[in-house]
């Protein structure tokens, strides 16, 4: 049977260059998939049913919920947004890390539910920085920029949750980064449990003899 993948967090405030970080990790490592959310938001400029989400209404989310088809959901300045089990489940049996791109509450639901996962924090170098990207974006009014920027403060309050952070300057580093992350969270020991099982039951027989 393949090693079981890693299921692994990315959250971070919304500018901070998630999706461009993803998009390079995905095309510079073949070990990575990304789950697609569903989200109430309406699509933006350019954005594709299926690809960047499954949009969908309200009732359907909903239902969605009550079928326990979500692995976790989530609602963000007024949408709801969740991730859909069954593609996770498969993927990671496969033996694929999985990447959900999610924001923090639905983060600590993921890593209540399943306690092995990498939780990992992407942050541009400082605030200014976050606001000129969100702006340059241009894929929001003003309103929306400000509610984000808002809700980027509260997000910080957060931040201790996660293993590890990652500053979002240069990109290639950065990718780097965080796959030299989830290669060192391998040996964490809650993921090497038959393996420290196998270990302790083999150093028993050296238990019996006492010093
Ligand atoms: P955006 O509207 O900019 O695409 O996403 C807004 C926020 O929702 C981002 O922080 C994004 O990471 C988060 N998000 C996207 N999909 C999900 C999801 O399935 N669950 C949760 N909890 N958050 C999500």
């Amino acid at each position: 049977m393949a090693q079981k993948g890693i299921l692994i967090v990315v959250s971070g405030f919304s500018g901070a260059g998630k999706g461009t970080l993803m998009k390079k990790l995905l095309s510079t490592y073949d070990e990575y998939v990304l789950s697609v959310s569903m989200t109430t938001r309406a699509p933006r400029e350019g954005e594709k049913e299926g690809v960047e989400y499954f949009f969908t209404d309200r009732d359907n989310f909903e239902k969605a919920i009550e079928n326990n088809g979500l692995i976790e959901y989530a609602e963000y300045c007024g949408n709801y947004y969740g991730t859909p089990r069954r593609y996770v489940e498969e993927q990671l049996d496969a033996g694929r890390n999985v990447i959900l791109e999610i924001e923090i509450q639905g983060a600590l639901k993921v890593k209540q539910r399943f306690p092995e996962t990498l939780l990992l924090f992407v942050t541009p170098p400082n605030a200014a920085e976050l606001e000129k990207r969100l702006k340059y974006r241009g894929t929001e009014d003003e309103e929306t920029i400000a509610r984000r920027l808002a809700r980027a403060y509260e997000e910080a309050e957060g931040i201790e949750a996660y293993d590890y952070i990652v500053v979002n300057d240069n990109l290639e580093e950065c990718v780097r980064e965080l796959h030299c992350l989830v290669n060192a969270s391998r040996r964490a020991p809650v993921r090497k449990t038959e393996f420290i099982n196998n270990i302790r039951d083999e150093l028993k027989s050296f238990a019996k003899g006492e010093c």
